[in-house]
Protein backbone atom coordinates (compact mmCIF):
# COMPACT_ATOMS: atom_id res chain seq x y z
CA UNK A 1 0.00 0.00 0.00
CA UNK A 2 1.31 3.68 -1.06
CA UNK A 3 1.69 5.88 2.02
CA UNK A 4 2.19 9.58 0.77
CA UNK A 5 2.74 12.19 3.74
CA UNK A 6 1.48 15.71 2.44
CA UNK A 7 2.94 18.82 3.87
CA UNK A 8 1.22 20.95 6.45
CA UNK A 9 1.17 24.08 7.97
CA UNK A 10 2.44 22.60 11.00
CA UNK A 11 6.61 21.13 10.73
CA UNK A 12 4.86 17.52 11.93
CA UNK A 13 8.32 15.90 10.47
CA UNK A 14 6.05 13.05 8.69
CA UNK A 15 8.83 10.64 8.61
CA UNK A 16 8.14 10.12 12.63
CA UNK A 17 4.60 8.55 11.85
CA UNK A 18 5.78 6.07 9.63
CA UNK A 19 5.70 3.63 12.27
CA UNK A 20 2.38 4.39 13.65
CA UNK A 21 0.59 4.22 9.60
CA UNK A 22 2.29 1.11 9.34
CA UNK A 23 0.97 -0.53 12.12
CA UNK A 24 -2.55 0.16 11.94
CA UNK A 25 -1.85 -1.08 8.16
CA UNK A 26 -1.42 -4.16 9.46
CA UNK A 27 -3.93 -3.95 11.44
CA UNK A 28 -6.42 -2.99 9.21
CA UNK A 29 -4.98 -4.67 5.77
CA UNK A 30 -2.68 -7.57 7.27
CA UNK A 31 -1.56 -8.52 3.86
CA UNK A 32 0.05 -5.46 2.93
CA UNK A 33 3.22 -3.93 3.26
CA UNK A 34 3.72 -0.43 3.28
CA UNK A 35 5.94 1.84 0.38
CA UNK A 36 6.85 5.68 0.04
CA UNK A 37 6.47 7.07 -3.60
CA UNK A 38 9.19 9.14 -4.07
CA UNK A 39 7.21 11.34 -6.68
CA UNK A 40 4.80 13.70 -5.23
CA UNK A 41 1.28 12.74 -4.59
CA UNK A 42 -0.83 12.61 -8.23
CA UNK A 43 -2.74 15.35 -8.97
CA UNK A 44 -5.72 12.61 -10.57
CA UNK A 45 -5.81 9.90 -7.43
CA UNK A 46 -9.08 8.98 -9.58
CA UNK A 47 -7.52 5.40 -10.87
CA UNK A 48 -5.91 4.60 -7.11
CA UNK A 49 -6.73 1.06 -5.65
CA UNK A 50 -4.05 0.95 -2.62
CA UNK A 51 -2.89 3.78 -1.06
CA UNK A 52 -3.73 6.43 1.93
CA UNK A 53 -3.06 10.27 2.24
CA UNK A 54 -2.35 11.68 5.07
CA UNK A 55 -2.31 15.45 6.24
CA UNK A 56 -2.18 17.50 9.19
CA UNK A 57 -3.75 20.89 9.20
CA UNK A 58 -3.71 23.01 12.28
CA UNK A 59 -6.16 25.55 12.61
CA UNK A 60 -7.36 28.32 15.39
CA UNK A 61 -8.67 26.26 17.58
CA UNK A 62 -8.86 22.99 15.82
CA UNK A 63 -6.15 20.58 14.21
CA UNK A 64 -7.29 17.95 11.71
CA UNK A 65 -5.57 14.95 10.95
CA UNK A 66 -7.08 13.08 7.78
CA UNK A 67 -6.46 10.08 6.30
CA UNK A 68 -7.82 9.51 2.52
CA UNK A 69 -7.94 5.95 2.03
CA UNK A 70 -7.97 4.17 -1.43
CA UNK A 71 -8.87 0.79 -1.72
CA UNK A 72 -10.02 -1.53 -4.52
CA UNK A 73 -13.07 0.78 -6.30
CA UNK A 74 -13.28 2.59 -3.40
CA UNK A 75 -11.91 5.62 -0.94
CA UNK A 76 -12.90 7.05 2.43
CA UNK A 77 -11.75 9.91 3.97
CA UNK A 78 -11.18 9.34 7.57
CA UNK A 79 -10.69 12.64 9.97
CA UNK A 80 -9.74 13.02 13.97
CA UNK A 81 -9.87 16.50 15.96
CA UNK A 82 -7.89 17.75 18.55
CA UNK A 83 -7.42 20.66 20.13
CA UNK A 84 -4.39 23.23 18.36
CA UNK A 85 -2.79 24.07 21.64
CA UNK A 86 -1.73 20.35 21.94
CA UNK A 87 0.90 21.20 19.54
CA UNK A 88 2.63 23.72 21.71
CA UNK A 89 3.26 20.83 24.09
CA UNK A 90 6.49 18.99 24.53
CA UNK A 91 7.82 17.19 21.41
CA UNK A 92 7.15 13.85 23.24
CA UNK A 93 3.82 14.74 23.69
CA UNK A 94 3.02 16.20 20.58
CA UNK A 95 4.10 12.90 19.05
CA UNK A 96 1.66 11.47 21.22
CA UNK A 97 -1.02 13.06 20.08
CA UNK A 98 -0.62 13.25 16.42
CA UNK A 99 -0.03 9.75 16.00
CA UNK A 100 -3.26 8.71 18.28
CA UNK A 101 -4.65 11.23 15.49
CA UNK A 102 -2.92 9.63 12.73
CA UNK A 103 -3.88 6.21 13.65
CA UNK A 104 -7.71 6.98 14.64
CA UNK A 105 -8.00 8.84 11.32
CA UNK A 106 -6.73 5.75 9.55
CA UNK A 107 -8.82 3.59 11.74
CA UNK A 108 -12.11 5.35 10.53
CA UNK A 109 -11.39 5.47 7.05
CA UNK A 110 -10.43 1.53 6.82
CA UNK A 111 -13.33 0.37 8.80
CA UNK A 112 -15.21 2.11 6.47
CA UNK A 113 -14.08 0.83 3.50
CA UNK A 114 -13.90 -2.73 4.72
CA UNK A 115 -17.64 -2.41 6.88
CA UNK A 116 -16.08 -4.03 9.99
CA UNK A 117 -14.10 -3.10 12.37
CA UNK A 118 -11.13 -5.40 14.59
CA UNK A 119 -11.86 -6.77 18.17
CA UNK A 120 -9.47 -4.31 19.66
CA UNK A 121 -10.26 -1.09 17.42
CA UNK A 122 -7.24 0.99 16.57
CA UNK A 123 -5.16 -0.42 19.17
CA UNK A 124 -1.44 -1.90 17.62
CA UNK A 125 0.63 -2.36 20.26
CA UNK A 126 1.43 -5.75 22.28
CA UNK A 127 0.76 -4.63 25.62
CA UNK A 128 -3.18 -3.53 25.35
CA UNK A 129 -3.27 -3.78 29.24
CA UNK A 130 -0.88 -0.92 29.59
CA UNK A 131 -3.85 2.17 29.14
CA UNK A 132 -6.43 0.86 31.55
CA UNK A 133 -3.62 0.30 34.14
CA UNK A 134 -2.17 3.64 33.63
CA UNK A 135 -6.25 5.02 34.02
CA UNK A 136 -6.84 2.88 37.58
CA UNK A 137 -3.28 4.19 38.46
CA UNK A 138 -4.39 7.46 37.87
CA UNK A 139 -8.13 7.53 39.62
CA UNK A 140 -10.20 6.22 37.15
CA UNK A 141 -12.98 3.25 37.89
CA UNK A 142 -12.74 0.13 36.32
CA UNK A 143 -16.15 1.09 34.17
CA UNK A 144 -13.96 4.14 33.06
CA UNK A 145 -11.17 2.43 32.14
CA UNK A 146 -13.24 0.57 29.79
CA UNK A 147 -15.00 2.93 28.17
CA UNK A 148 -11.75 4.88 27.46
CA UNK A 149 -10.72 1.89 25.36
CA UNK A 150 -14.29 1.66 23.62
CA UNK A 151 -14.32 5.48 22.91
CA UNK A 152 -10.91 6.80 22.16
CA UNK A 153 -9.41 3.46 20.60
CA UNK A 154 -12.95 1.56 19.45
CA UNK A 155 -11.73 -1.42 21.63
CA UNK A 156 -14.99 -3.80 21.62
CA UNK A 157 -16.96 -3.90 24.58
CA UNK A 158 -15.77 -7.91 25.85
CA UNK A 159 -11.70 -6.90 24.43
CA UNK A 160 -12.03 -3.84 26.38
CA UNK A 161 -13.63 -5.19 29.78
CA UNK A 162 -10.70 -8.07 29.76
CA UNK A 163 -7.76 -5.69 29.58
CA UNK A 164 -9.41 -3.81 32.44
CA UNK A 165 -9.63 -7.38 34.55
CA UNK A 166 -5.99 -7.75 33.55
CA UNK A 167 -4.79 -4.26 34.40
CA UNK A 168 -6.79 -5.25 37.61
CA UNK A 169 -3.99 -8.01 37.83
CA UNK A 170 -1.38 -5.85 37.01
CA UNK A 171 -2.04 -2.78 39.68
CA UNK A 172 -2.19 -5.61 42.44
CA UNK A 173 0.92 -7.71 41.25
CA UNK A 174 2.63 -3.93 41.13
CA UNK A 175 1.77 -2.40 44.92
CA UNK A 176 3.15 -6.37 45.90
CA UNK A 177 6.43 -5.20 44.10
CA UNK A 178 9.27 -4.31 46.92
CA UNK A 179 12.18 -2.24 45.61
CA UNK A 180 15.41 -4.37 45.60
CA UNK A 181 13.21 -7.02 44.10
CA UNK A 182 13.91 -8.44 40.82
CA UNK A 183 12.66 -11.57 38.38
CA UNK A 184 15.04 -14.12 36.42
CA UNK A 185 14.08 -15.59 32.95
CA UNK A 186 16.81 -18.61 32.32
CA UNK A 187 15.70 -19.94 28.58
CA UNK A 188 16.81 -23.29 27.73
CA UNK A 189 16.35 -23.15 23.96
CA UNK A 190 16.27 -27.04 23.25
CA UNK A 191 12.98 -29.03 22.27
CA UNK A 192 12.46 -32.63 21.05
CA UNK A 193 11.03 -31.92 17.75
CA UNK A 194 10.05 -28.52 16.34
CA UNK A 195 6.27 -27.42 16.32
CA UNK A 196 5.20 -26.17 12.96
CA UNK A 197 4.24 -22.76 13.99
CA UNK A 198 7.44 -22.41 15.94
CA UNK A 199 9.68 -19.61 14.85
CA UNK A 200 11.65 -19.45 18.21
CA UNK A 201 15.41 -19.80 18.42
CA UNK A 202 14.62 -23.47 19.85
CA UNK A 203 16.56 -26.42 18.40
CA UNK A 204 15.32 -29.96 17.54
CA UNK A 205 17.43 -31.33 20.11
CA UNK A 206 18.34 -34.69 17.84
CA UNK A 207 19.86 -32.40 15.25
CA UNK A 208 21.72 -30.49 18.27
CA UNK A 209 22.37 -33.02 21.29
CA UNK A 210 26.18 -32.23 21.25
CA UNK A 211 25.42 -28.77 22.32
CA UNK A 212 23.19 -29.50 25.43
CA UNK A 213 25.94 -30.20 27.96
CA UNK A 214 28.32 -27.22 26.44
CA UNK A 215 25.06 -25.13 26.99
CA UNK A 216 24.22 -25.99 30.28
CA UNK A 217 28.34 -25.60 31.56
CA UNK A 218 27.71 -22.01 30.12
CA UNK A 219 24.36 -21.79 31.89
CA UNK A 220 26.32 -22.53 35.08
CA UNK A 221 28.93 -19.50 34.28
CA UNK A 222 26.32 -17.37 33.79
CA UNK A 223 24.52 -18.38 36.74
CA UNK A 224 27.23 -17.68 39.14
CA UNK A 225 28.06 -14.95 37.62
CA UNK A 226 24.57 -12.91 37.75
CA UNK A 227 24.34 -13.99 41.49
CA UNK A 228 27.14 -12.24 42.14
CA UNK A 229 26.36 -9.14 40.75
CA UNK A 230 22.86 -9.14 42.07
CA UNK A 231 24.21 -10.15 45.77
CA UNK A 232 26.33 -7.21 45.39
CA UNK A 233 23.32 -4.83 44.49
CA UNK A 234 21.35 -6.35 47.07
CA UNK A 235 19.13 -7.05 44.86
CA UNK A 236 16.35 -10.20 45.58
CA UNK A 237 14.37 -12.55 43.11
CA UNK A 238 10.46 -12.31 43.66
CA UNK A 239 10.19 -15.09 40.75
CA UNK A 240 12.11 -17.01 39.03
CA UNK A 241 10.85 -18.73 35.66
CA UNK A 242 12.79 -21.23 33.30
CA UNK A 243 11.32 -21.23 29.83
CA UNK A 244 12.39 -21.93 26.45
CA UNK A 245 12.33 -24.08 24.43
CA UNK A 246 11.15 -27.07 26.70
CA UNK A 247 13.39 -26.78 29.84
CA UNK A 248 12.97 -30.72 30.58
CA UNK A 249 14.14 -31.55 27.52
CA UNK A 250 17.53 -31.40 29.74
CA UNK A 251 18.05 -34.83 31.60
CA UNK A 252 17.10 -35.17 35.25
CA UNK A 253 21.08 -34.94 36.18
CA UNK A 254 21.40 -31.60 33.70
CA UNK A 255 18.36 -29.91 35.54
CA UNK A 256 19.19 -30.94 39.18
CA UNK A 257 22.87 -29.23 38.74
CA UNK A 258 21.87 -26.23 36.69
CA UNK A 259 19.00 -25.70 39.68
CA UNK A 260 21.90 -26.49 42.77
CA UNK A 261 23.50 -23.76 40.88
CA UNK A 262 20.71 -21.01 41.03
CA UNK A 263 20.24 -21.84 44.41
CA UNK A 264 23.72 -21.44 45.57
CA UNK A 265 24.05 -18.16 43.82
CA UNK A 266 21.02 -16.41 43.04
CA UNK A 267 19.30 -14.73 45.91
CA UNK A 268 16.41 -16.56 46.21
CA UNK A 269 15.73 -16.49 49.72
CA UNK A 270 12.71 -14.53 49.20
CA UNK A 271 11.64 -16.07 45.80
CA UNK A 272 7.63 -16.39 45.97
CA UNK A 273 7.11 -18.10 42.82
CA UNK A 274 9.07 -20.62 41.14
CA UNK A 275 7.77 -21.70 37.68
CA UNK A 276 10.06 -24.57 35.27
CA UNK A 277 7.98 -24.99 32.04
CA UNK A 278 7.59 -29.08 31.16
CA UNK A 279 6.02 -27.66 28.37
CA UNK A 280 5.87 -30.75 26.01
CA UNK A 281 4.78 -34.32 27.88
CA UNK A 282 7.52 -36.56 26.20
CA UNK A 283 10.16 -34.24 27.68
CA UNK A 284 8.67 -35.29 30.82
CA UNK A 285 9.40 -38.07 33.62
CA UNK A 286 9.26 -39.15 36.98
CA UNK A 287 12.60 -38.36 37.96
CA UNK A 288 12.53 -35.05 36.57
CA UNK A 289 9.51 -34.16 37.95
CA UNK A 290 11.34 -35.32 41.16
CA UNK A 291 14.23 -33.06 40.86
CA UNK A 292 12.07 -30.08 40.23
CA UNK A 293 10.36 -30.94 43.04
CA UNK A 294 13.44 -31.39 45.26
CA UNK A 295 14.56 -27.93 44.49
CA UNK A 296 11.56 -26.19 45.67
CA UNK A 297 9.61 -25.71 41.81
CA UNK A 298 6.27 -24.87 42.84
CA UNK A 299 4.55 -24.14 39.45
CA UNK A 300 5.21 -26.02 36.37
CA UNK A 301 3.62 -25.99 33.04
CA UNK A 302 2.65 -28.51 31.03
CA UNK A 303 1.30 -27.52 27.08
CA UNK A 304 -0.94 -29.66 25.44
CA UNK A 305 -1.92 -26.92 22.83
CA UNK A 306 -4.94 -28.90 21.84
CA UNK A 307 -6.10 -32.31 22.85
CA UNK A 308 -6.92 -33.45 19.52
CA UNK A 309 -4.57 -36.11 17.72
CA UNK A 310 -4.67 -35.26 14.15
CA UNK A 311 -3.83 -31.86 15.49
CA UNK A 312 -0.98 -32.77 17.30
CA UNK A 313 0.21 -34.83 14.35
CA UNK A 314 -0.21 -31.35 11.88
CA UNK A 315 1.65 -29.36 14.20
CA UNK A 316 4.65 -32.04 14.53
CA UNK A 317 4.45 -33.34 17.84
CA UNK A 318 5.03 -36.80 18.22
CA UNK A 319 2.96 -37.31 21.44
CA UNK A 320 -0.50 -38.28 21.87
CA UNK A 321 -3.36 -36.79 24.06
CA UNK A 322 -3.08 -39.56 26.31
CA UNK A 323 0.67 -38.35 26.60
CA UNK A 324 -0.67 -34.83 27.97
CA UNK A 325 -2.80 -36.75 30.70
CA UNK A 326 -0.55 -38.59 31.92
CA UNK A 327 1.82 -36.14 32.11
CA UNK A 328 -0.79 -34.15 34.31
CA UNK A 329 -1.86 -36.99 36.51
CA UNK A 330 2.41 -38.06 37.27
CA UNK A 331 2.72 -34.32 38.20
CA UNK A 332 -0.08 -33.83 40.42
CA UNK A 333 1.66 -37.61 41.92
CA UNK A 334 4.44 -35.93 42.71
CA UNK A 335 2.86 -32.81 44.31
CA UNK A 336 2.74 -29.73 41.92
CA UNK A 337 0.23 -27.78 43.27
CA UNK A 338 0.25 -25.09 40.47
CA UNK A 339 0.12 -26.18 37.32
CA UNK A 340 -0.22 -24.47 33.94
CA UNK A 341 -1.71 -25.63 30.03
CA UNK A 342 -0.90 -23.94 27.15
CA UNK A 343 -4.18 -24.60 24.26
CA UNK A 344 -3.60 -22.51 20.89
CA UNK A 345 -6.93 -21.54 19.16
CA UNK A 346 -6.33 -21.71 15.31
CA UNK A 347 -4.08 -24.83 15.07
CA UNK A 348 -3.78 -26.32 11.63
CA UNK A 349 -6.35 -29.01 10.81
CA UNK A 350 -8.18 -27.68 13.86
CA UNK A 351 -12.15 -26.81 14.05
CA UNK A 352 -14.32 -24.83 16.24
CA UNK A 353 -15.63 -28.28 17.90
CA UNK A 354 -12.24 -29.63 18.19
CA UNK A 355 -10.93 -26.50 20.30
CA UNK A 356 -13.79 -26.87 22.48
CA UNK A 357 -13.34 -30.36 23.26
CA UNK A 358 -9.59 -29.63 24.24
CA UNK A 359 -10.99 -26.69 26.02
CA UNK A 360 -13.32 -28.96 27.93
CA UNK A 361 -10.73 -31.73 28.25
CA UNK A 362 -8.16 -29.23 29.99
CA UNK A 363 -11.13 -27.88 32.01
CA UNK A 364 -11.63 -31.43 33.54
CA UNK A 365 -7.90 -32.23 34.30
CA UNK A 366 -8.74 -28.75 36.17
CA UNK A 367 -5.09 -26.65 36.25
CA UNK A 368 -4.68 -23.75 38.03
CA UNK A 369 -3.61 -21.55 35.69
CA UNK A 370 -4.58 -21.98 31.58
CA UNK A 371 -2.96 -19.87 28.97
CA UNK A 372 -5.17 -19.52 25.73
CA UNK A 373 -3.03 -18.62 22.75
CA UNK A 374 -4.00 -17.56 19.32
CA UNK A 375 -2.01 -18.64 16.61
CA UNK A 376 0.65 -16.53 15.10
CA UNK A 377 1.65 -16.73 11.54
CA UNK A 378 5.75 -16.21 12.10
CA UNK A 379 8.27 -15.79 10.01
CA UNK A 380 11.07 -18.44 9.81
CA UNK A 381 8.19 -20.76 11.03
CA UNK A 382 7.80 -24.08 8.88
CA UNK A 383 3.99 -23.26 8.91
CA UNK A 384 4.36 -20.17 6.85
CA UNK A 385 6.68 -21.48 5.12
CA UNK A 386 4.81 -24.51 3.14
CA UNK A 387 0.95 -23.39 4.61
CA UNK A 388 -1.34 -25.16 6.16
CA UNK A 389 -5.27 -26.32 6.39
CA UNK A 390 -5.81 -23.32 8.89
CA UNK A 391 -9.58 -22.47 10.45
CA UNK A 392 -9.95 -18.78 9.51
CA UNK A 393 -10.63 -15.40 11.74
CA UNK A 394 -13.85 -15.77 12.49
CA UNK A 395 -13.47 -18.93 13.69
CA UNK A 396 -10.77 -18.14 15.60
CA UNK A 397 -12.94 -15.55 17.42
CA UNK A 398 -15.55 -17.79 18.18
CA UNK A 399 -12.81 -20.53 19.96
CA UNK A 400 -11.57 -17.38 22.08
CA UNK A 401 -15.07 -16.19 22.67
CA UNK A 402 -16.11 -19.71 23.90
CA UNK A 403 -12.66 -19.98 26.12
CA UNK A 404 -13.63 -16.38 27.65
CA UNK A 405 -17.25 -17.92 28.30
CA UNK A 406 -16.12 -20.89 29.77
CA UNK A 407 -13.16 -20.09 31.36
CA UNK A 408 -15.15 -17.75 33.50
CA UNK A 409 -18.36 -20.10 33.95
CA UNK A 410 -15.66 -22.62 35.57
CA UNK A 411 -14.37 -19.87 37.81
CA UNK A 412 -11.22 -18.50 36.54
CA UNK A 413 -9.96 -15.17 35.77
CA UNK A 414 -8.05 -13.14 33.43
CA UNK A 415 -4.93 -12.07 34.62
CA UNK A 416 -2.35 -10.99 31.92
CA UNK A 417 -2.46 -10.90 27.81
CA UNK A 418 -0.51 -9.85 25.25
CA UNK A 419 -0.96 -9.54 21.50
CA UNK A 420 1.33 -10.19 18.36
CA UNK A 421 1.74 -9.49 15.13
CA UNK A 422 -0.28 -11.85 12.10
CA UNK A 423 -2.69 -13.40 15.04
CA UNK A 424 -5.33 -15.59 13.73
CA UNK A 425 -8.17 -12.33 13.75
CA UNK A 426 -5.89 -9.68 15.15
CA UNK A 427 -6.64 -11.44 18.54
CA UNK A 428 -4.89 -12.28 21.62
CA UNK A 429 -2.87 -14.50 24.38
CA UNK A 430 -4.93 -14.51 27.64
CA UNK A 431 -3.35 -15.76 30.80
CA UNK A 432 -6.50 -17.47 32.92
CA UNK A 433 -6.57 -18.35 36.50
CA UNK A 434 -7.98 -19.46 39.40
CA UNK A 435 -8.43 -16.95 41.80
CA UNK A 436 -4.95 -16.25 43.98
CA UNK A 437 -3.03 -18.55 41.54
CA UNK A 438 -1.74 -15.99 39.26
CA UNK A 439 1.68 -16.04 38.17
CA UNK A 440 3.61 -13.14 39.03
CA UNK A 441 6.07 -13.71 36.65
CA UNK A 442 3.44 -12.97 33.66
CA UNK A 443 2.61 -10.06 34.95
CA UNK A 444 5.66 -8.49 36.09
CA UNK A 445 7.10 -9.63 32.14
CA UNK A 446 4.13 -8.53 29.93
CA UNK A 447 3.51 -5.40 32.00
CA UNK A 448 7.06 -4.15 32.60
CA UNK A 449 6.46 -3.80 36.36
CA UNK A 450 10.16 -4.23 37.54
CA UNK A 451 13.36 -5.91 36.24
CA UNK A 452 13.50 -9.10 34.73
CA UNK A 453 17.10 -10.27 34.29
CA UNK A 454 17.59 -12.75 31.54
CA UNK A 455 19.64 -15.67 31.15
CA UNK A 456 20.75 -17.79 28.49
CA UNK A 457 20.31 -18.18 24.21
CA UNK A 458 17.61 -15.67 23.08
CA UNK A 459 17.80 -13.82 26.61
CA UNK A 460 16.45 -10.00 26.91
CA UNK A 461 17.35 -8.42 30.34
CA UNK A 462 14.95 -5.70 31.01
CA UNK A 463 16.20 -3.23 33.43
CA UNK A 464 13.37 -0.74 34.89
CA UNK A 465 13.59 2.45 37.20
CA UNK A 466 13.78 5.53 37.05
CA UNK A 467 11.17 5.69 34.26
CA UNK A 468 13.39 4.16 32.39
CA UNK A 469 13.84 1.12 30.42
CA UNK A 470 17.49 -0.26 29.32
CA UNK A 471 17.71 -3.50 27.52
CA UNK A 472 20.75 -5.92 27.54
CA UNK A 473 20.20 -8.92 25.28
CA UNK A 474 22.33 -12.30 24.82
CA UNK A 475 23.14 -13.64 21.39
CA UNK A 476 20.20 -15.74 20.33
CA UNK A 477 21.27 -18.98 19.03
CA UNK A 478 23.13 -21.45 21.26
CA UNK A 479 26.09 -22.02 19.74
CA UNK A 480 26.66 -18.08 19.29
CA UNK A 481 25.84 -18.17 23.06
CA UNK A 482 28.80 -20.31 23.96
CA UNK A 483 31.20 -18.70 21.64
CA UNK A 484 30.14 -15.50 22.90
CA UNK A 485 30.22 -16.54 26.72
CA UNK A 486 32.96 -14.35 28.00
CA UNK A 487 30.80 -11.16 26.61
CA UNK A 488 27.86 -12.37 28.33
CA UNK A 489 28.93 -12.32 31.50
CA UNK A 490 31.07 -9.10 31.33
CA UNK A 491 27.51 -7.55 30.19
CA UNK A 492 26.61 -7.93 33.75
CA UNK A 493 28.51 -5.08 34.74
CA UNK A 494 26.02 -3.12 32.71
CA UNK A 495 23.12 -4.56 35.37
CA UNK A 496 25.77 -2.83 37.87
CA UNK A 497 25.82 0.66 36.23
CA UNK A 498 22.44 0.72 35.75
CA UNK A 499 21.47 0.13 39.56
CA UNK A 500 24.30 2.26 40.78
CA UNK A 501 23.34 5.57 38.55
S1 LIG B 1 7.52 -26.43 22.25
FE1 LIG B 1 7.51 -24.21 21.93
S2 LIG B 1 9.65 -23.63 21.69
FE2 LIG B 1 9.52 -25.86 21.40
S3 LIG B 1 9.33 -26.15 19.21
FE3 LIG B 1 7.27 -26.10 20.04
S4 LIG B 1 6.65 -23.94 19.90
FE4 LIG B 1 8.87 -24.00 19.63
Amino acid sequence: MKLYFETSNFPWQPERYRYAAEQMMLTLFPEERPEYPEKPLPKDMSGETNAAVFTLHRGKKLTNVSALVFRLRGWHNGVTRFPSEKLDETPEEVYHTVQHALKLAFYKAGTALLGTEPPWGALTGVRPVKLPTRALLAGSTPKQAREELEKEYRVSRSRAALAVDCAKASVEAGRSLKSGEISLYIGVPFCPTRCVYCSFVSADVGRTFKLVEPYVEGLLREVEETGRVLRELGLTVRSFYMGGGTPTTLSASQLDRLLSQCEESLPLEGCAEYTVEAGRPDTITREKLEVLKAHGVGRISINPQTLEDHVLEAIGRRHSAGDIRAAYGLARETGFGCVNMDLIAGLPRDSFEGFCRSLEGVLDMGPENITVHTLALKRGSRLMEEGGQLPDGTQVLRMLDFSGDRLKERGYLSYYLYRQKYMSGALENVGWSRPGRESLYNIVMMEELHTVVSLGAGGVTKLVGGGKILRLANPKFPQEYLSGLDKVLGQKREIEAFYRQ
